[in-house]
């Protein structure tokens, strides 16, 4: 059943990183602590402050920061969407 194994090494992936032996050790470029895996290519971040990986949650949070999504101001852009939704619903 590939199918089975190729989930499984996926779900591996994204809780654990990567299988591979082959990876260098972690390193820090631009704030950023990961090692790389030889084999896949795979960057596995790590923790500066623990140096262990990093948790989904922990992950999850750094790309939300780096993606920006941290930086919006819910409140406004609550009011923005509403008058936006007023607008719109005028014009058609
Ligand atoms: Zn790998």
């Amino acid at each position: 059943m590939n199918i089975l194994r190729a989930l499984f090494d996926f779900l591996y992936g994204i809780l654990l990183g990567c299988r591979h032996d082959h990876q260098t050790r972690p390193f820090t470029i631009e704030q950023q602590t990961y090692k790389v895996c030889l084999d896949c290519g795979k960057h596995v971040f790590y923790s500066a402050d623990t140096m262990r990986p990093l948790s989904g949650r922990e992950l999850r949070r750094m790309n939300a920061v780096q993606s920006g999504e941290l930086k919006v101001v819910p409140v406004s852009g609550a009011t923005a969407s509403l008058k936006n939704d007023g607008e719109s619903r005028a014009v058609a």
